[in-house]
């Protein structure tokens, strides 16, 4: 994978893939590049402390690929400095994005959720309802059925 020069000096050779060997914060084995401009007696240049993680700088590349498909001027791209750092920024901002739509989603699920459990709610009372209707229909043909049996029982002594 050819790696572009630093976007944060004025160093031309390009950045430099690293493996750490550090086991902090469990990076051990994972890949990096960094700028390795020295600072040097004499010259303006300073050292630069360029770093970034290879699958983001990776993720950052992609969206300069991207940018350039859509038009926009890969020379300007490739001058400005800050033009990585930018672009990190700029994937950071979509994850965001994505991330908040994502969001937005699942907040829409909620309510969703939740009309459909005061649906639920709604629909256990009308349940409890429709009990009570059948009890009461069973009470009134008991009812009914010893109103009719006492008149046939009058009838019948009647005559
Ligand atoms: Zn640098």
């Amino acid at each position: 994978m050819p790696l572009t020069r630093c976007p944060k000096c004025p160093r031309l050779d390009p950045l430099v893939r690293c493996t750490t060997k550090r086991t902090e914060n469990g990076n051990f084995g994972r890949e990096f590049v960094n700028c390795e401009s020295k600072a040097q007696a004499g010259k303006a240049l300073k050292q630069c402390h360029f770093f970034m993680w290879l699958d983001e700088y990776i993720a950052a590349l992609g969206i300069c690929r991207d940018d350039m498909m859509t038009g926009a001027a890969p020379e300007q791209a490739v001058d400005s400095r800050a033009y990585v750092a930018t672009d990190t920024l700029a994937a950071e901002l979509k994850n965001m994005n994505a991330n908040l739509a994502e969001l937005k989603i699942m907040n829409a699920n909620l309510a969703e959720l939740k009309k459909m459990n005061a649906d639920l709610a709604e629909l256990k009372n009308m349940n409890a309802d429709l009990a009570e209707l059948k009890n009461m229909k069973k009470l009134f043909k008991v009812f009914y059925i010893s109103l009719i049996s006492i008149g046939v029982l009058f009838l019948m002594m009647n005559h």
